[in-house]
């Protein structure tokens, strides 16, 4: 048997399409969209997704602004800055991008954020929210999981809530910006769930936890890091993972996952790919918070239900 492929690119492709609606309806009601993403540093995944979100905004006629602050860049400049796009009524979404350079203090950034401007939910408002499973915006890439699942159980004739109440979810990864959030999700379909870090792998029980998972879903940011042995037989693999690999002879740099794709196609039913797996997503599911937090902003928060609330 060989695993379904996940195909990321057609389901972003259907949301593509809600999401230019929704811009629209925000055009024709004057109300003002803009996003901007800040990142510092040159990390290579970072300044991948910064193109990709500008790309997709300028395809979706919203407006974006992209800043690359060098490495050297002070935590007091960053929140300055923060500051000044908080006070910006042209700016309904700010990002900033991971990681960031060591000797700025991550939690105090992001707690530097407007709550209502912080589409990526890491101000301690947002996240609480998330964690109490009433969020005011779903972190893109952990909404992305979600609405992959849903929609792949969907497309397979399976109930996904009767699914999720009997299922194993193994999250490997706990980062404040996927795993945790990836978590959060999976209590709130009443799956039972296990997260597992670093730490697993070091104490050698990795396999142990991840042998056990109905849904794997792999966010370390290891390339390779899940292989044959890591899989339950007819497991549902999401792969976040966005790994930069350097062909020795050519000097071309192409993306992996953390997913020996080789290794586990054989036993796994279905696999997201990388690239076009979660990536597509998670990028529409970013500026449909964009368009949110504008909506929020002037007063009309609901949109039409074409994006599933994952929660
Ligand atoms: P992070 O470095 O902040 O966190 C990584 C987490 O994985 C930590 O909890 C760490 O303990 C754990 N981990 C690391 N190595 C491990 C190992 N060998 N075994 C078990 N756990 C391990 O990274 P992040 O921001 O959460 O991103 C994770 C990956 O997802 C990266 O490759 C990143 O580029 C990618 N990513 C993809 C998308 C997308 O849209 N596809 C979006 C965001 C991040």
């Amino acid at each position: 048997v060989t695993a379904e492929l996940i195909d990321g690119k057609k389901i972003a492709e259907k949301l593509r399409y809600a999401l230019s609606e929704d811009a629209q309806e925000l055009r024709d009601l004057g109300i003002p969209v803009g996003l901007v993403t800040i990142r510092v540093g040159s990390d290579f995944s970072a300044a991948l997704y910064q193109r990709r979100i500008e790309r997709l905004a300028a395809e979706t006629d919203l407006r974006c602004k992209s800043i690359a602050l060098a490495e050297s860049t002070s935590q007091a400049e960053l929140t300055g800055l923060i500051e000044k796009y908080n006070n910006d009524s042209s700016v309904s979404g700010i990002l900033l991008l991971r990681p960031l350079p060591i000797g700025i203090d991550e939690p105090a950034v992001f707690a530097s954020l407007s709550p209502i401007k912080d589409i990526e939910a890491v101000h301690p408002e947002n996240a609480g929210l998330l964690a109490l499973g009433t969020p005011r915006y779903i972190p893109s890439t952990a909404a992305s999981v979600f609405h992959i699942l849903d929609s792949w159980l969907a497309d397979s004739g399976i109930d996904p809530m009767n699914f999720y109440r009997r299922s194993r979810i193994v999250v490997v990864g706990r980062s404040n910006n996927v795993g945790k959030p990836a978590i959060a999700l999976a209590y709130g379909r009443q799956a039972s769930v296990t997260s597992v870090d670093v730490w697993a792998s070091r104490n050698n029980q990795l396999g142990w936890h991840t042998r056990r998972a109905d849904v794997l879903i792999v966010a370390a940011g290891a390339p390779g890091l899940i292989r044959s042995e890591h899989v339950r037989p007819e497991a549902v693999i999401i792969d976040v993972g966005i790994n930069p690999q350097t062909d020795p002879n050519t000097g071309k740099t192409t993306i992996v996952g953390d997913v020996s794709m080789a290794e586990v196609l054989s036993r796994a039913r279905a696999i997201t790919p990388v690239p076009g797996g979660v990536g597509p997503v998670t990028d529409v599911w970013l500026l449909h918070n964009t368009i949110l937090a504008a909506r929020t902003q002037a007063g009309y928060p609901n949109l039409k239900a074409a994006f599933d609330p994952p929660l």
